[in-house]
């Protein structure tokens, strides 16, 4: 291990691989991050829960940087996250993310869907890329389907497909946003069951669910966040078992 730097004013997030230190956000007026710190180690699979509007998406789209932050600082692997230009798109392509809407490109084949980023920002070779893409099709579940167009799939193909998307850039970290809150009940188990399988293959992973069936089963940490802040963090058992705050409380008071 080499010794970290000291004294330079860049966060290396220690031995942490993802590390929000002191991040405030605003929207206008809206306080929508409050002095947030977070640091997330190399296969820890971390819940985000709380309420609608609490700041959980928000959260996310900084660690891509698909939002700035006001203050405080976030860095990836030890290294702060770039402003702008090459250096953003190789972060973006380190940090997979999966949305509410699975987003896949509607006039591509689920083939393309997945080899596109490989081959335009890795500069992988087709053949290559389409060997991997099939690898991660069958993976979740829809390697038969490699030749159809999303619509002709179900939104629970379509989402394990979004995973494998993702997973073919062979990011360092997976963060998903309420991934499963989009589908019919009855496609909802076989995406998680894709995630629980990532998560016991150790990918790094940040969860904003409201499966806590999920969060039970594969979180190391569950993060409870409200009205901007984080509120409590402590294991699934714990947190669960025996939540301290009154926000907590009341939270799974009406979800659980
Ligand atoms: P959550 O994912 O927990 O429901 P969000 O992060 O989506 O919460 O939103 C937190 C708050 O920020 C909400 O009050 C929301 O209306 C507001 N917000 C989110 N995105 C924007 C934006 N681009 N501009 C202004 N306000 C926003
Ligand atoms: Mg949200």
């Amino acid at each position: 291990m080499t010794a970290q730097q000291t004294g330079s004013s860049a966060p290396t997030g220690g031995d942490s691989l993802v590390a929000l230190e002191n991040v405030d956000k605003w929207f206008g007026e809206l306080h929508v991050l409050q002095d947030i710190n977070l640091r997330i180690r190399r296969g820890e699979v971390v819940v985000v829960i709380g309420p609608s509007g609490s700041g959980k998406s928000t959260l996310c789209r900084t660690i891509n940087r698909l939002e700035t932050i006001d203050k405080g600082a976030i860095s990836l692997d030890g290294q702060p996250l770039p402003a702008e230009g090459k250096a953003l798109a190789q972060l973006r392509a380190e940090v997979g993310m999966v949305f509410q809407s699975f987003n896949l490109f509607a006039h591509k084949t689920i083939l393309e869907n997945v080899t596109l980023g490989p081959i335009k920002v890795r500069g992988i070779a087709k053949a290559e890329a389409e060997t991997r893409a099939r690898e991660l099709l069958d993976r979740v579940g829809v390697g038969h389907q490699a030749e159809k167009y999303p619509a002709q799939l179900s939104g629970g193909q379509q989402q394990r497909v979004a995973i494998a998307r993702a997973l073919a850039m062979e990011p360092k970290v997976m963060l998903f946003d309420e991934p499963t809150s989009a589908l019919d009940p009855e496609m909802i188990k076989e995406v998680l069951d894709v995630m629980v399988d990532l998560a016991k293959r150790g990918m790094t992973m940040v969860v904003v669910t409201h499966e806590m069936g999920f969060a039970r089963t594969a979180a190391d940490r569950v993060v409870f966040m409200a009205d901007g802040a984080i509120v409590e963090e402590n294991t699934p058992e714990e947190f669960f078992g025996n939540p301290r705050s009154d926000r907590a409380r009341d939270f799974l008071s009406k979800i659980l």
